[in-house]
């Protein structure tokens, strides 16, 4: 039996990686996160110095970069023309440019061939900003996964220091914010609720809870 497509849309840190990856480990499934693809073509504009709101340039970007994501001992790499860059596209400014080339069409049709094809087997929990609304609106069992802007400004805060970055809640916060008001308002692929998806608050749960509390869902919903 083909396994299920499971999206789980949101805003920037709401939890969303950290779901996915347990998840897709207790299903047996693939996690697969879309951002990375995104936050990859950033990179690239950024290290060829370009305009990274000009659409003529990012086409022809797009036409000729190599984006690939591969998996190693069960944790996504993704490299860009060959050059492995998982840690590189991890910063704060990353997550920016990542917004700000989303917005290109040909960026969107690019990376919306790649992420089809990496979900159309199954058995996959993809994460991201459109996964319910525009790359499988067709998913067996959506999720859009929300918490408070404070918290997920936190959440975010915590997982920089961890990684030794010398980072300020409040800046990391409003940087957040400011992402996601370019992503719910930009023309195409907005974040939004899919109509037919599971909304999940977690600004006051326990990450065991969410995992349990999507389990459940994706039991009932695939009866
Ligand atoms: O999830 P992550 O924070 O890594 O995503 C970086 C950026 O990539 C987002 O802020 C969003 O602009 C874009 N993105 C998107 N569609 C997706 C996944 C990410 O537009 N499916």
């Amino acid at each position: 039996m083909k396994g299920l497509v499971i999206a789980i849309d949101g805003p920037s840190g709401a939890g969303k990686s950290t779901i996915a990856k347990l998840l897709s480990r207790r299903l047996g499934y693939t996690y697969i996160d879309t951002g990375a693809l995104y936050r990859a073509i950033g990179w690239k504009a950024r290290q060829e110095g370009v305009d990274p709101t000009d659409e003529h340039v990012l086409a022809a970007l797009c036409s000729r970069v190599d984006v690939r994501l591969r998996y190693e001992n069960g944790s996504q790499r993704v490299s860009v023309d060959g050059a492995d860059v998982t840690d590189a596209i991890r910063t704060p400014e990353m997550g920016m440019i990542a917004s700000t080339v989303s917005k290109s069409p040909a960026v969107r049709a690019r990376l919306l061939i790649i992420q089809r094809s990496l979900g159309e087997q199954g058995s996959v929990v993809m994460d991201g900003r459109d996964i319910g609304t525009v790359v499988f609106p067709d998913a067996d069992v959506k999720f859009f996964l929300d918490a408070s802007a404070a918290e997920r400004g936190r959440r975010r805060w915590r997982e920089l220091k961890d990684k030794g970055m010398d980072v300020d809640v409040n800046v990391i916060t409003a940087e957040i914010t400011a992402r996601d008001l370019q992503d719910s308002g930009r023309d195409i692929a907005p974040l939004k609720q899919a109509s037919d998806a599971a909304y999940v608050d977690s600004s006051t749960m326990t990450i065991e809870q969410v995992v349990d509390r999507l389990m459940s869902e994706i039991e009932r919903r695939s009866l």
